[in-house]
């Protein structure tokens, strides 16, 4: 038996790092799982894996988030993963950037929820959301991370309310906030830096344990928050950063 036999899953950005690991897990627990992201290349390797469906979705494109709210019967889990690190001081941050990050990270999270919550809703078991934020928020305050860091603070905030408005109809929500994980985009910026090995040892010698998480063990903390072994917990911030925010 599967922890998520049954189970009805939409998550963003599924086609690389954390979402795609997320995927997969939550196929191998039983789930039928629509992975959606907008590198079509990169989602078709997807297509061949026992109960994933993939559908090509931009977090920005409202109208698109509404047709697939539209053409699902019902959904018990979404898992909202789509994110984008722009890196840099306050004073370093223009106004497009500010904006892309939030439109991204944060208003992305408010297309999904409005289009998926009234159909999550009318379900009469426990639904659930999962927002991913990051350690770089309200939680840790981390040097060249400004709008990231704000737009993942908003995500807590985001993540609390919905908790709190729909408590009592069944539906919880939740956000993880990782450390640093090893994913094709953590990699893809530390090579954009001026210096990739100094840089690589930096971001290796800031954490505690010697080491970047994978990006199954964030997945490991998504399945629990996804499954009906939490439907006690709602409105909830779970830090997995190898005590990095200690
Ligand atoms: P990643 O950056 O490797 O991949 C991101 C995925 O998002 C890609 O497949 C990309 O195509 C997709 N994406 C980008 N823009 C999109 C859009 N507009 N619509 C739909 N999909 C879009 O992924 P990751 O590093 O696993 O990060 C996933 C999430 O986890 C992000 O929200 C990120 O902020 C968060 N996070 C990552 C880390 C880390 O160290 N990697 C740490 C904390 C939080």
């Amino acid at each position: 038996m599967g922890r998520l036999d049954d189970k009805v899953v939409v998550l963003t950005a599924g086609a690389q790092g954390i979402g795609r690991a997320c995927a997969e897990i939550f196929a191998r627990e039983g789930a039928r799982v629509i992975a959606t992201d907008v590198n079509v290349e990169k989602l078709k390797e997807l297509d061949s894996i026992k109960g994933i469906e993939t559908r090509v979705l931009d977090v920005t494109n409202n109208d698109d988030i509404v047709k697939l709210a539209k053409s699902l019967d019902h959904v018990d889990i979404l898992f909202n993963c789509a994110g984008y690190v722009h890196n840099g001081t306050i004073l370093e941050t223009d106004e497009a950037s500010w904006d892309r990050s939030f439109n991204i990270n944060v208003k992305s999270m408010f297309r999904m929820c409005k289009a998926f919550l009234p159909k999550m809703m009318a379900q009469d078991s426990s639904v659930s959301i999962i927002n991913m934020s990051s350690v770089a928020s309200s939680i840790k305050g981390v040097p060249n991370r400004s709008v990231y860091s704000t737009t993942k603070a908003a995500v807590i905030g985001l993540t609390k309310s919905v908790a709190a408005d729909y408590v009592d109809q069944n539906v919880r929500c939740n956000c993880v906030c990782p450390g640093t994980v090893d994913t094709p985009s953590l990699h893809e910026r530390i090579n954009a830096l001026e210096d990739p090995q100094k840089s690589m040892k930096d971001f290796l010698a800031r954490q505690k344990m010697g080491r970047f998480a994978s990006a199954d063990e964030i997945a490991n903390m998504v399945l629990y928050l996804a499954s009906d072994e939490s439907k006690y917990v709602t409105g909830q911030c779970f830090i997995i950063d190898g005590g990095w925010s200690l």
